[in-house]
């Protein structure tokens, strides 16, 4: 089948290798040019554990194309999915400027039956907008009678974990209102249903509130966690023995129930925050919601608070090593990471900062450029050489391990504050650390 993608982003250029190595023709079109260049070349501008090999494999096959030509792309796919960022604007709500524009774009190029899958995570309503614009342009053109189907496919997929989540997830959601779009989607999805039909079929504005819905309910159950770890904190308990305390039970589950320093990502806050300003719009108080993000935020600021507390008020002129710098482990995506939140009060604070990330160097270069008081290095040991605290912001896997008697010479102050949980408070303090967790450990 030929399919055609609309922005090569996390998501659609996943949904692209994936589609391909399906067996789909698939095309990839992007408004950015030499993006669309590097990735006919196989250079993929972000870091997602195995997209890598697919992307090659399906540009040797002739499967997977890329073009900067948008006409090109609506004329090639029977479905054309539109993947383009919805980014917030300064009030929260979504942007959906560049879901429109290629909507526009479809109108303007198509001579054939289309089905228009809206993949982006859009307010509710967007797919309507996305018929009626097409429409317009159909109508401009004067063959306001061609056919074309719209769908609302929401995507679920984790960065850091997409290949796999793309082709086995829990399930595909389709908001249509046509048998003929839903013939077409089936047969889309028919190489990932071959063992269970994941597909619910539901109505467009259901579909589009799905997403939000999924990632509201994500969040309020990681801002839940830390509100218990905080209190944990104040009252001598142990977030961590409460968290199998309660994930034990089916009804609670252990999936998003860790204790940390805030989630962060392209999706989670920016979704939260455009449905907030969605329910004002039709005048209901999103009071839950909004109590997520502000302890979210809050969260966000626990890191710098402990370390304060540890090394005293004035942090001038100390040197704060820093374990990840990516909003979580498997990606280079720093979008809202409680990282940046730490990075920029210790700046501010006059702290000198030497921070390692497994992937997320180059993002971080990109994001602060150079700096006097900002080392990027290339090994966790080298972030540590000469610092006076660490402080542990992403769950990498290579931090979990460490020999904590090196690791304690290394700091002059012994002070490790762990946004992750990652270590045994007792282990560390036999071990000589002044050690700041999540809700367990000193009572800070
Ligand atoms: P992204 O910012 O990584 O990529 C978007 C791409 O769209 C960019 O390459 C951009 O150049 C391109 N683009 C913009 N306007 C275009 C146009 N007119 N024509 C062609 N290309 C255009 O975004 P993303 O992370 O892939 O997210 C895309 C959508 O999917 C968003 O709505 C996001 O909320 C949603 N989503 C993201 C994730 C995730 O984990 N990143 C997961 C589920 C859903």
């Amino acid at each position: 089948m030929k399919i055609t993608i609309f922005g090569t982003g996390y998501v659609g250029l996943v949904a692209a290798a994936c589609l391909a190595d399906a067996g789909h023709q698939v095309m990839c079109v992007d408004a950015i040019k030499s993006k669309i260049e590097d990735l006919k070349s196989g250079k993929i501008p972000f870091y997602e554990p195995g997209l890598d090999i697919l992307v090659s494999r399906n540009i040797m096959q002739e499967r997977l194309i890329f073009t900067f030509d948008a006409a090109a792309g609506v004329k090639h796919g029977r479905i054309l999915f539109i993947s383009v960022g919805t980014p917030a604007t300064e009030d929260g709500t979504a942007d959906v400027r560049h879901v429109l524009d290629v909507a526009q774009l479809i109108g303007e190029h198509m001579d054939d039956y289309k089905v228009v899958v809206v993949k982006s995570t859009v307010p509710v309503g967007t797919t309507h907008n996305v018929r009626s614009k097409i429409d317009e342009a159909l109508h401009r053109r004067g063959c306001p009678d061609l056919p074309f189907g719209v769908c609302s496919n929401p995507e679920f997929l984790k960065e850091g974990s997409a290949v796999q989540d793309f082709t086995k997830s829990a399930r595909i959601v389709l908001g249509t209102d046509s048998e003929r779009v839903r013939e077409f989607m089936c047969e889309c999805y028919a190489p990932y249903i071959r063992k269970l039909d994941k597909i619910i079929f539901m109505d467009i504005l259901s579909a589009e509130l799905t997403k939000y819905a999924a990632n509201a309910m994500l969040s309020a159950k990681i801002s839940f966690i830390n509100e218990i770890a905080n209190l944990a904190e104040r009252l001598g308990a142990d977030v961590e023995q409460v968290r199998k305390g309660i994930g034990s039970d089916p009804r609670i589950g252990y999936e998003f129930i860790y204790p940390g320093c805030g989630y962060g990502g392209s999706c989670f806050p920016k979704d939260l925050r455009a449905l907030i300003r969605t329910a004002e719009q039709v005048k209901h108080e999103p009071a839950l919601f909004r109590a997520v993000e502000e302890v979210n935020n809050r969260q966000k600021r626990v890191l710098f608070e402990k370390l304060r507390k540890a090394l005293g008020e004035n942090l001038s002129g100390k040197t704060i090593a820093v374990w990840g710098l990516a909003f979580k482990p498997n990606t280079s995506d720093m979008r809202e990471a409680p990282s940046r939140m730490l990075l920029e009060a210790l700046w501010k604070a006059g702290a000198h900062v030497q921070a390692y990330d497994p992937a997320a160097i180059k993002e971080a270069e990109y994001i602060y450029g150079k700096r006097d008081d900002f080392r990027l290095v290339n090994t966790r040991e080298a972030a540590v050489t000469a610092a006076d605290a660490l402080v542990i912001c992403t769950e990498w896997q290579e931090f979990r391990a460490v020999d904590l008697e090196w690791l304690r010479s290394q700091l002059s102050q012994s002070v490790v504050v762990d946004g992750r949980n990652l270590f045994d408070p007792h282990e560390m303090k036999q071990a000589g650390f002044r050690y700041y967790a999540v809700g367990r450990g000193e009572n800070c």
